[in-house]
């Protein structure tokens, strides 16, 4: 049978039963597996009760915490859509996104009501805000644990209706809603299942976001459908990070590169006893292989795997399986899971499907794949094609086995003198530079209109004395000329968005 994906998330929880779902890591707070089953039931007779009603579009604007689940699974149950918002959204970032899908309820925080409040206003529409803790005026969550309302009977259609809507991350142009149904989410979780099983025992570390899809796939909807216990952090800081890990014995990470780089970098990491982890998966930004390598030989593990996605994918299509880490090749993103198709083809001639080794843009083909943009016809049908095929806009080849390793996407790629270079390959050089802290590298045009590649530096504090000239001097000694980074810029951090992605389009306005 197919289920909606709160059942299709929660089919097993009653027998989970005592385990604890979701521990707060900041004070040992647990919700175990039959309070979430009992919580997000008595919390959708509630919704229900306010108004809730099937199709209604509910913002869930919160940062990580363990009641996130239960807001979610509970909208979904009353029959609405959920749409997360970035807990750092401003008001004004807010009401856009509330305007953009005629948003009718917000379920938000107590610190977070006031930026709630004011999106409120500015949208209009918004007939409710809740509150997931404790009461300040308005229903919280904590109030309609208590509801004897009956239990809604939604009929849902888990093949049109769409359960979620997260937006794209804005990396290369303003954030898209993307309307995936409960189908797609949840064939996406049987899909990536086989390659990396997890059941009672596992504890993963919840430290990259719920509302990003990443976060909500791989910290919130796997672990929960497998009677793992997810251990719950608001924001990520490397030493609450380390400590969380140590002191819950954290089996596996779902991490981004940026956490990857503290773990092979930063000193305080070898004050921790990190001897629980069984292994660390990384998604979301290209990662280099000798900085997985690095990593993973700090910790003892075997190297850090990799899963590849995008929001419009439900999100995933490729990862490193579990029993396969030793051995898959260094720097792949992983095999295609099941039910899904891939072709590459030719950058300049898009019909061509090129052989492997050779690289172009990856088009997928599956049931993973969203409904649609909310509302933007023409950005969907430029996405996927009359044939079903997703234009993902990234750029990769395969090996003999089938391994897939991405390049970067197309619209970062510098054209230096009819050359393409790819920025991620110079950001992981850079980063394999003892005195760099962390790099970004984007194409900047001279004064005759060439491209050519321009890196911002953070440096190690204890190299303040590298210079632009080194710098470039390192990666001359390391790639071909048409590679060569030519100008160099110090900067104090570079701008990431919340999965990690570095935003080049920020580098290029403050340039
Ligand atoms: P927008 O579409 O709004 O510009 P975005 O593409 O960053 O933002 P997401 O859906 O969060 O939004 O990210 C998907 C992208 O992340 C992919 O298209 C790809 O470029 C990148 N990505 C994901 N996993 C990996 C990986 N393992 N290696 C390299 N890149 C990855
Ligand atoms: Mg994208």
């Amino acid at each position: 049978v197919e289920l909606p994906i709160h059942d299709a998330v929660l089919a097993r929880a009653a027998e989970f039963g005592d385990i604890p779902a979701l521990i707060d890591g900041t004070d040992g707070t647990t919700i175990s597996y039959e309070q979430v089953d009992r919580f997000h039931r008595r919390v959708a007779a509630a919704l229900a009760e306010a108004g809730v009603r099937k199709g209604d579009v509910l913002a869930l604007h919160s940062p990580n915490t363990i009641a996130f689940p239960t807001a979610f699974y509970a909208a979904t149950r009353a029959g609405a859509t959920v749409t997360t918002v970035h807990p750092l959204a401003t008001a004004d970032e807010f009401a856009k996104q509330l305007r953009d899908c005629a948003a009718r309820w917000i379920v938000t925080v107590s610190p977070l009501l006031d930026i709630a409040r004011r999106a409120a206003e500015l949208a209009g529409g918004v007939r409710e805000i809740f509150v997931c803790d404790s009461a300040s005026g308005h229903r919280s969550l904590i109030d309609m644990l208590a509801s004897a309302a009956p239990e809604p009977h939604v009929a849902i259609d888990p093949a049109e209706d769409v359960a979620a809507l997260p937006y794209s991350s804005g990396t290369t142009g303003t954030p898209k809603g993307v309307m995936l149904t409960h189908r797609q989410i949840a064939t996406n979780l049987a899909q990536l299942h086989p390659a990396i099983p997890a059941g009672p025992g596992d504890r993963v570390l919840a430290v990259l976001p719920f509302f990003h899809i990443y976060g909500l796939t791989a910290l919130m909807n796997a672990p929960l459908r497998q009677g793992a216990t997810v251990v719950v952090l608001p924001r990520f800081d490397l030493e609450q990070f380390l400590a969380a890990v140590q002191n819950h014995r954290i089996t596996a990470l779902y991490v981004a590169p940026p956490i990857v780089l503290a773990l092979a970098k930063h000193p305080a990491v070898a004050q921790y006893d990190l001897s629980s982890l069984r292994y660390i998966i990384s998604a979301a930004a290209p990662l280099d292989a000798r900085l997985a390598a690095a990593c993973s030989r700090r910790l003892g593990l075997p190297p850090v795997g990799q899963a590849y996605g995008m929001t419009e994918l439900s999100p995933g299509t490729h990862v490193v399986p579990l029993d396969a880490m030793s051995d898959a090749p260094p720097g792949t993103v992983g095999k295609l899971i099941a039910g899904t198709e891939m072709r590459i083809v030719s950058l300049g001639d898009p019909g061509k499907d090129l052989p492997p080794g050779e690289s172009g843009e990856i088009l997928i083909r599956g049931p993973q794949i969203m409904k649609g943009y909310l509302g933007r016809p023409d950005a969907t049908t430029a996405m996927i094609d009359a044939d079903g095929w997703l234009h993902t806009g990234d750029v990769g080849h395969v090996d003999g086995q089938g391994w897939l390793f991405v390049v970067d996407r197309v619209k970062e790629l510098i054209k230096y003198k009819g050359f393409q270079v790819a920025p991620a390959e110079l950001e992981a050089l850079l980063l394999t530079h003892p005195g760099i802290a962390d790099a970004a590298v984007i194409g900047r045009y001279d004064d005759n209109g060439n491209e050519a590649p321009h890196a911002y530096v953070v440096r190690q504090p204890s190299a303040a004395d590298l210079t632009e000239a080194e710098i470039m001097m390192y990666v001359a000694e390391h790639v071909a000329p048409y590679k060569r980074i030519r100008h160099v810029t110090f900067i104090a951090g570079v701008p990431r968005a919340a999965s990690g992605k570095i935003l080049r389009r920020q580098l290029r306005e403050n340039a």
